[in-house]
């Protein structure tokens, strides 16, 4: 959806790389489906069923572990994969015995020693049912969030056969429904080990099409949560958005418009939804304990919820069957929606790093804006676009190529708003960065 600048056509041009246009296409819903099947076949996946005979989580992270590891020989030795176990006390909550909890994580290491970067995406591997501790009853969790787990899946199978400079993290996370647990917890880790961690992307419930309540059916249609006024903030962050204007120009916020560019471009009959917000209506995901340390994260998740397929028991009532299971994934709309995270990441960890010290000049009053920046830090740009849009617009407008480190436009800065992202010799884009005032 464009409005027009002055002069300007009403045009969203679509170039698609060969290579990853092939890889997109490679996204199977046969394979996708072969992945849930197995998922659900342990019974429960509750953060805190017992390990019996082939049923509980321990199995089922077994079993994505499996599939995550079955990838390692032709990935020409940079996939790995393991479970990173980690211990949770009894909080009289949601955790009401002390847990051994774990998340599934296949590493694809990034082909540029010297490119520190990484980039997350997870789904959640626990499941629920209507009593949050019912630890014992049939959860399936086909959709929430099994639909999200095999997306990684799939995304490694294509993605090991390719190198990226920069590393990219699949992960399954483990008590979700618990409180977040396993995301806080890789989170942190992220802080404390100081990752240079890019972008961090959460797939929860992304195969369902259908809405309770209002009998919609539409899977041409995907939602990307991302904040506005970030959850981790500063005085000083917080001090320069107000004076910037900048609380719809968020790094999650430049985020969620990359990926519904880059969705959009190579995913058809595909709309992505941005939703101005960290998450639903006062809930929460595994991207929040994230923006909750000062990373960039957004969720994505179905356009339409189904209440009577989440978090309910399995059974019948008046007629209406209740609970989250296989036979109500739409495979169609699971595919399109990896498609997109397969897009997303690909374009991200093979560009180069963001330009750094993007500025705008304010050392004199001008109708026109001087932008200047440095190069990134990983990688090498080829050029830089100076993206632009009316204050009043969600998504970019113009996109202006250089290969300089400066240029000057002539719009003026109270009038539009500006970003910069870096281009490499492919042509793979970096996130914009929204500029700083600068002399
Ligand atoms: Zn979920």
């Amino acid at each position: 959806m464009l409005s027009t600048l002055p002069g300007m056509a009403q045009v969203t041009s679509i170039h698609r790389k060969p290579a990853l246009e092939a890889m997109v296409k490679a996204v199977s819903k046969d394979s996708l489906q072969k992945y849930l099947e197995g998922l659900v076949s342990f019974g429960t996946r509750h953060t805190l069923s017992q390990d019996q005979q082939g049923r509980g989580i321990e199995a089922a992270r077994q079993y994505v572990l499996s599939r995550f590891r079955s990838f390692e020989s032709t990935s020409g030795g940079r996939l790995t994969a393991e479970i990173d176990y980690f211990q949770v006390e009894a909080d009289g909550r949601r955790v009401d015995r002390d847990t051994r909890m774990g998340n599934v994580m296949a590493t694809l290491k990034g082909a540029d020693p010297e490119d520190d970067r990484i980039f997350v995406v997870s789904g959640h591997i626990d499941s629920r049912v209507s009593d949050i501790m019912n630890a014992e009853a049939d959860a399936p969790g086909a959709n929430d969030d099994g639909s999200g787990v095999v997306a990684l899946i799939e995304m490694v199978r294509i993605m090991s056969q390719q190198s990226f400079p920069a590393t990219i993290i699949f992960v399954a996370v483990s008590g979700e429904e618990q409180g977040l647990i396993g995301a806080a917890h890789l989170a942190r880790k992220a802080k404390n080990e100081n990752w240079n961690l890019v972008a961090m992307i959460n797939n929860d419930m992304i195969g369902n099409s259908t809405s309770s309540g209002t009998n919609l059916r539409d899977n041409t249609k995907l939602r990307v949560f991302s904040e506005g006024v970030p959850l981790f903030e500063t005085e000083q962050m917080a001090s320069l958005r107000r004076s910037t204007n900048a609380e719809n120009d968020s790094k999650s916020r430049q985020l969620a418009r990359y990926i519904k560019d880059v969705g959009e471009r190579y995913v058809d009959q595909l709309e992505i939804k941005l939703i101005y917000r960290n998450d639903r209506f006062l809930r929460g995901g595994d991207h929040t304990p994230f923006s909750r340390e000062g990373f960039t994260a957004v969720r994505l998740c179905e356009m339409n919820e189904n209440y009577f397929h989440q978090h309910q028991d399995i059974r019948m009532e008046d007629g209406q069957p209740y609970g989250d299971l296989i036979d109500y994934i739409d495979y169609e709309y699971l595919r399109k929606n990896t498609a997109v995270n397969l897009a997303v990441l690909t374009s991200l960890a093979s560009a180069p790093g963001v330009p750094q010290e993007v500025g705008v000049d304010i050392s004199r009053l001008s109708n026109a804006t001087l932008l200047r920046w440095k190069s990134p830090a990983n990688g090498t740009a080829s050029g830089y676009y100076v993206l632009m849009r009316e204050t009043s617009d969600s998504m970019w407008e113009r996109k202006f190529y250089t290969e300089e480190l400066e240029m000057e436009l002539p719009y003026s800065k109270d009038n539009y708003f500006f970003a910069v992202q870096s281009v490499g010799a492919h042509g793979a884009e970096s996130l914009p960065v929204f500029p700083g005032p600068v002399r």
